[in-house]
């Protein structure tokens, strides 16, 4: 049960975005020195490895999604996952800490098989394993920023050489989510408990994030429908009004079960079904519809990036941002 919870959670990390692979092949994307003619892409790969770089030394098997296999170092792989998963314009320390929570899953990843590609710790597809975005694509997304941002990011990288974060000698799985209204949730609401990714305090509010708060509206036919799709035995006749009982709530503040047509529902089930943004929702029939109004965004364990950057805009280091959100874990560095 405890593997197949983990999977479901790589699937839910895999939806907060990242590709995987120096798809624009990078200067040194192959093997452990930069090769003239690879270094001829249009990317600009974190420069070649300096003196003492542990992320240089450290190489790592992607799969290519096409059937190949490369191998990169973390030093060049890594900041196009960084890239990927959070907002070039945080905080400095917020995307240190990013850093640091996705150089320490691609180690967990390779302390375990993956069945799709046994043959490589990690790959580029974000419904598998953790989003990358290849120079090109993110010259797209920034524009006239891009070498702002690009250097920004592999300053983040590069100051947290080698960085992460382990519990019991092993690198934890270093889960993380865009945004919690006001706590992280337990994993164990999840997937199976954590000694680390327990539910904690995460800043966020609604003065303080823009967007934190979103709505869906469902009609009632399509609310049924949706319903009975889950479990057919849901009595939904009669008053909508009335097909929706009390929710219970998970530790974190999200919707632990949810009873519809006197059948329980979990939080999750509801959040797939009408694709809501978190599990921390309130349903209301509004006389002519149902609404859900959703707080947060993402699975809502281990580390808020929200909350990182507004932790870290507080004066908090990525040291304290990611004590906070990974409580009982030591912070190591990889040896060189
Ligand atoms: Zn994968």
């Amino acid at each position: 049960m405890g593997k197949l919870l983990w999977g479901t959670l790589l699937l839910v990390l895999a939806l907060t975005g990242m590709p995987l692979l120096l798809g624009g092949g990078g200067a040194g994307a192959q093997g452990t020195e930069p090769t003239p003619t690879e270094s001829a892409a249009p990317s600009p790969a974190p420069s070649a490895d300096p003196e003492g770089s542990v992320d240089g030394e450290h190489l790592v098997w992607v799969a290519d999604g096409a059937g190949g296999t490369e191998q990169l170092s973390l030093r060049d792989y890594l900041p196009g996952v960084v890239a990927a998963e959070m907002p070039a314009a945080y905080h400095p320390d917020a995307l240190r800490a990013q850093a640091v929570a996705a150089r320490t899953y691609i180690l967990y990843k390779e302390t375990v098989t993956t069945a799709a590609h046994p043959e490589a710790a990690v790959c580029r597809d974000s419904s598998c394993c953790k989003a990358w975005l290849s120079p090109q694509e993110l010259r797209e997304r920034w524009g006239e920023n891009y070498s702002l941002w690009w250097d920004k990011i592999c300053a983040a990288v590069e100051d947290t050489d080698g960085m992460y974060l382990s519990y019991d000698g092993q690198a934890i799985q270093a889960v993380f989510h865009a945004s919690s209204p006001g706590r992280t949730e337990d994993s164990a609401a999840l997937w199976g408990a954590a000694p680390y990714l327990v539910s904690v305090d995460s800043p966020e509010t609604v003065e303080t994030v823009a967007g934190l708060v979103s709505e869906v509206t469902v009609d009632a036919e399509s609310f049924r429908s949706a319903i009975l799709a889950l479990d057919a035995g849901a009595d939904l006749t009669g008053d909508p009004g009335g097909w929706v009982g009390e929710a219970s709530l998970t530790e974190g503040g999200r919707v632990d079960t949810l009873p519809i047509g006197g059948v329980p529902f979990s939080g999750q089930a509801s959040r797939t079904a009408f694709s809501l943004r978190s599990a921390a929702f309130t349903l209301r029939w509004d006389g002519s519809a149902f609404v859900f109004t959703v707080s947060g965004y993402g699975h809502g364990v281990g580390m808020s990036q929200v909350g990182a950057d507004l932790l870290a805009e507080e004066g908090m280091t990525w040291e304290e941002i990611l004590a906070h959100y990974y409580p009982g874990t030591a912070l190591e560095r990889l040896d060189a």
